[in-house]
């Protein structure tokens, strides 16, 4: 017999063997009829696996996270059935589910899948899901199982893998057997709603010294509605998503070739960056910070004397060796370089507040598999800052700096974000700084700091720095994930670990507190952020390209624009003329889809009356106005983002 343990603590005797099945018919028959697995122990299985141990039991049903699990994991199995049925060549990696579906890695010799082929595998399985057919769930010895996937070098590898106790589970339906462990549905037809959505590289085993192999995604649902409904948040993911309309609109590229996660800035992302960057130094001058020029890389000790060498190298590329003794670091903060300013002179009560600010070119060794884009790269350049204050500076400052970030983030229209207040566990505090005072009273008045604003934000026990507590604002991807965006963090750690002084109002040296600041977070990321949240058409103020001039004549009415051109440029307004010879609504069409904010058309009326027709993005129509007004509208448009 074996005891098992349901989820409300109940435990019940069955017969060893029974299957998931027996014990969900002694509950209910309605629940058996909804059941579509288990969970043994925290492992999925089968509905008609045995029981062989005691255990803790839930049950799957449909309507579940797991029961969409077991229906992905099933829909695999049938993507390869199908097309070992197709591609008699094929060979297959892992099979699996995903976060929003299944995969299927495929290694086909006689050449890719493409996704013109999908309607053919599609309707493949579209037969198999018909014909009835039932997966077949083999529990055999390592000969058999490496037989059954003979030839199949991939699979024979994750057979081996497999092996437990010297036995292997198998699934098989029709002649194709998979190798991944999960459940899965027993009978094919439940899979009704189903679509293959694309295909992509992916190494075996995830390691770029392997293969690539070619994965292929799908997605299925219980409910028509579901599928629509993800299908739908998919089309509105891939409009947002930065690295389309960064490559749509010709911002920036990464060639793996040269370097993963090293971005290239094209001209039009290079004039978004510039801007935001002239912007972010220019706001927090006025905000009393002193902005600096520091080194990418220094002395090896410097990290070590920081503690970055300790708690953070898995993040650091390797020291360059000098060959001279000398080791040289790439920085993957910027905190140590501004401690070396603020070291540089003795400094006074009277300097403080000290803002140090720079626009900090940092590396780090991000793993290949969470590089995204511009959003996660390494190499990326952080509008860094670090306030040097008395103890009792600390919520004042902490104050001026979340009025500057709420500020920033009008300026930018982004509206859609949260506060959170980190403080560290108070059940693992030896994890932290020793100095239990200092984290009571901090924390005490970072939530004062933001009360008295009247902001909203949710607290987060656990989430500090091993430092200190800090403030982050979470936000949102295009893709639905949340990052972090701007961050303020108090540090009491550092200005020890470099014995860091001011002279207090009584002669005596005192150690002041830094503030870690990221306002806009990395260009990259903020970039990458507004190319998202903007979907690619920028306000005026950013946008690479900000009017375009199309003469309906070339030989009538370029004169005409020329002078024009000439006029907005020196306005330093960013301006073009498409003088191609094509078609004047070919010239739109084309303007609209770089997401331009003006486009100014000139033909024998505006020349007669000194006007140019103006459409703006996203207006459907085209208004006449003189040169001057036109002129007048722009500039105050560019300046209009300035909210403070
Ligand atoms: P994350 O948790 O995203 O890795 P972090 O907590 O390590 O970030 P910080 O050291 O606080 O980040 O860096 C400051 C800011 O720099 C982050 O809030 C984030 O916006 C940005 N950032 C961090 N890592 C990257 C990266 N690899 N690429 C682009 N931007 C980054
Ligand atoms: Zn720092």
């Amino acid at each position: 017999m074996v005891k098992v343990k349901f989820p409300d603590g109940a435990i019940k005797e069955f017969e060893n063997g029974a299957t998931v099945e027996t014990v969900a018919q002694s509950i209910s028959t309605s629940l058996a009829k909804k059941a579509v697995a288990g969970r043994y122990n925290g492992q999925l299985i089968d509905f008609n696996a045995p029981l062989e141990a005691d255990g803790e039991i839930e049950i799957i049903t449909k309507d579940s996270e797991d029961g969409l699990k077991v229906l992905w994991q099933t829909a695999s199995l049938l993507l390869g059935a199908s097309l070992s049925d197709l591609y008699s060549e094929m060979k297959f990696g892992e099979g699996s589910v995903s976060e929003h579906g299944f995969f299927l890695d495929t290694d086909n010799a006689a050449g890719q899948v493409a996704e013109t082929e999908f309607e053919k595998i599609t309707q493949k399985m579209q037969e198999i899901v018909k014909s009835g057919a039932k997966v077949e769930r083999l529990v055999v010895d390592e000969k058999e199982a490496l037989a059954l996937v003979d030839g199949d070098a991939y699979r024979m590898e994750l057979v081996k893998e497999a092996v437990v106790s010297g036995k292997v589970i198998l699934h098989k339906l029709g002649n194709f057997v998979d190798v991944s462990a999960g459940a899965y549905l027993e009978k094919v037809s439940s899979i009704k709603i189903f679509k293959l959505l694309s295909v992509a590289g992916a190494y075996w085993k995830g390691a770029s010294s392997n293969p690539m192999l070619q994965r292929i995604y799908g997605t299925a649902f219980y409910k028509q509605k579901e599928l629509d409904a993800e299908l739908q948040r998919r089309q509105e993911a891939r409009e947002r998503d930065h690295r389309v309309i960064g490559n749509d609109l010709d911002l920036f590229f990464v060639d793996p070739k040269a370097g993963a996660g090293l971005p290239y800035w094209m001209p039009n992302g290079a004039t978004i960056r510039r801007t935001i960057e002239r912007y972010i130094i220019d706001k927090e001058v006025s905000r009393g910070y002193e902005h600096v020029y520091t080194p990418v890389l220094a002395n090896l000790d410097l990290y070590k004397q920081s503690g970055h060498w300790d708690h953070y190298r898995e993040d650091m590329f390797p020291p360059m060796d000098m060959g001279d003794g000398e080791l040289l670091e790439l920085r993957p903060m910027n905190c140590p370089s501004h401690i070396q300013i603020y070291n540089h002179h003795i400094r006074s009560y009277r300097d403080l507040p000290l803002r140090i600010a720079e626009l900090g070119m940092m590396h780090r060794y991000e793993k290949s598999g969470a590089l995204t884009g511009l959003s996660r790269v390494r190499e990326m350049t952080l509008n860094d800052g670090h306030t040097f204050v008395t103890p009792d500076q600390i919520e004042e400052e902490f104050k001026n700096t979340l009025q500057l970030m709420v500020s920033v983030y009008a300026d930018f229209d982004i509206t859609d974000y949260r506060f959170r207040l980190s403080y560290r566990d108070p059940k693992n505090t030896h994890k932290y700084f020793d100095d239990d005072e200092m984290w009571e009273k901090s924390q005490k008045m970072l939530k004062s700091a933001m009360d008295d604003l009247g902001l909203d934000y949710f607290e987060a026990e656990g989430e500090a720095a091993f430092y200190g507590p800090k403030l982050d604002v979470q936000t949102k991807t295009a893709l639905g994930g949340e990052e972090t965006l701007s961050t303020i963090q108090l540090d009491f750690l550092l200005p020890e670990k470099f014995d860091l002084h001011y002279i207090g109002a009584d002669g005596e040296e005192h150690r002041p507190v830094m503030i870690h600041r990221g306002i806009v977070s990395t260009m990259e990321r903020f970039t990458a952020y507004l190319t998202e949240m903007y979907k690619g058409a920028f306000p005026t103020w950013l946008s690479p390209k900000q009017v375009t001039i199309i003469p309906v004549k070339n030989e009538l009415h370029l004169a005409y624009c020329e002078e024009l051109r000439a006029r907005l440029a020196a306005a330093n307004v960013r301006v073009s003329i498409d003088d191609r010879n094509e078609k004047m609504g070919y010239k739109v069409r084309q303007a609209q889809v770089t997401k331009v904010p003006y486009i100014l058309v000139v033909g024998d009326q505006e020349v007669a009356s000194n006007e140019v027709a103006v459409r703006r993005y996203g207006e459907k129509k085209t208004v006449n106005v003189t040169k001057d007004e036109f002129v007048n509208e722009i500039l105050a448009d560019i300046a209009s983002y300035s909210r403070t």
